[in-house]
């Protein structure tokens, strides 16, 4: 376990390597043919890891654009110096759009009123208003849809504050092999992108690859591959995983604040939904809950790791803490654990010893995917990088 240099004012935070992030970068980027570009999702905070340092991190291992989701995340990354194209991944409200041509923040567009707005203040500051063409192929989100889009290039590039930069589609089931709509949507993206070529229409970078893509489909990476989950080294489906070989960046600890030994029958937490079941149980509690990304429906269904051993969660989740157990009985238990104390370490998502909780097994017990679990971790928890 990595030595961290913690949190002083409390006792649960989130770890991330960076040594993970630059080396899961490396790993993509060597993926793509020379010359294609990586474009580094950091929304949402880096999907929970911090999106200023993760980006600083991608760049120096080969990130050559980012994409957020949000104006904030955007104006975020350009205050802490981050120089590259960024990409909002949707279109922005018109209030934002001063703030997008302030700070070089591209947006994605796909109505001519909001385009052409742009294009407007952009020429007002004496910018070119570069912009990302969004077309809906068929996950039915954003996006014109491909019947439109020669039309729609008609009605906005008249206008000689845009540019458009990229055009780009996002795929609905890019994690499955062989599937027929991934197959509808590639086909329908392609002909758009031919259609603009013989229609005259600048494409900028042509891109629809998002991690699952990147991984499983080489023949359309084209100019660029929008990747995010991939980077923080988690795998977007069990079929990625034999094609690149990817480290977690997350790993969530805590420290023990209080372990007792309760008499049989004492209850744990709200709703007393555990009961102490045999003598020697330790129940130990740590101060992390549901408003850091535990979601409560983990609760008594999840481990955390001591000692390099699992202990059960038990009773349910608080908002700012939970409880394990820990079986000290010497003769019940095969597998004596050691008595937990004050102090002790905890490890709720990440390795200790040769014992460890994935994002995939906690994505699991919740009924959700990766992406939610780190998200939610990343919200409140402090971080520190390793
Ligand atoms: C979030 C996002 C991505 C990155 O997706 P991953 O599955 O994390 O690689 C790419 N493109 C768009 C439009 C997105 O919203």
């Amino acid at each position: 376990m990595p030595l961290t240099q913690e949190p002083s004012d409390r006792w649960a935070w989130v770890e991330i390597d960076l040594n993970a992030v630059r080396k899961n970068t490396r790993a993509i980027k060597g993926l793509l043919k020379r010359g294609t570009r990586l474009m580094c999702a950091v929304k949402a905070d880096g999907y929970g890891h911090g999106a200023v340092e993760c980006a600083r991190a991608m760049r120096s291992a080969g990130a050559d654009q980012f994409a957020v989701a949000t104006v904030a995340e955007g104006v975020e990354l350009r205050r802490a110096g981050v120089e590259r194209p960024i990409l909002m991944l949707s279109q922005a409200p018109k209030g934002a759009i001063d703030t997008l041509v302030e700070y070089d923040i591209m947006p994605s567009v796909h109505t001519s009123e909001f385009a052409l707005s742009y294009g407007e203040r952009a020429a007002a500051a004496g910018k070119v208003g570069s912009y990302h063409l969004a077309i809906d192929t068929g996950m039915t989100r954003i996006g014109v849809l491909p019947e439109d889009v020669v039309e729609f290039r008609r009605a906005i590039d008249f206008h000689r504050g845009l540019r458009c930069a990229g055009t780009f589609t996002h795929f609905a089931t890019a994690d499955a092999i062989q599937d027929w709509d991934f197959k509808l949507q590639a086909r329908r993206f392609l002909d758009v992108v031919g259609a603009l070529h013989d229609a005259g229409c600048s494409v900028g970078l042509v891109h629809c690859d998002n991690t699952p893509g990147t991984i499983l489909h080489p023949e359309l990476h084209h100019d660029m591959c929008r990747v995010g989950i991939g980077l923080y080294g988690l795998h977007p489906a069990e079929t990625t995983a034999p094609r690149v070989s990817l480290t977690p960046a997350m790993s969530v600890r805590a420290r023990v604040t209080r372990a007792i030994n309760p008499a049989v029958g004492e209850g744990v937490s709200y709703g007393l939904t555990y009961r102490v079941p045999t003598p020697h149980i330790q129940i130990a509690t740590i101060p992390l809950g549901y408003a850091d990304g535990l979601s409560r429906t983990l609760s008594g269904r999840m481990d955390v790791l001591v000692h390099g051993r699992r202990a059960r969660q038990v009773g349910n989740i608080c908002m700012d803490q939970c409880m394990f157990a820990v079986d000290t009985n010497p003769v019940r238990s095969y597998h004596r654990a050691t008595p937990v104390a004050e102090g002790d370490l905890v490890t709720i998502m990440g390795e200790d010893g040769d014992e460890r909780i994935s994002a995939d097994e906690m994505a699991d017990l919740r009924g959700t995917i990766t992406y939610e679990v780190t998200c939610n971790f990343g919200a409140r928890l402090e971080r520190v990088y390793v």
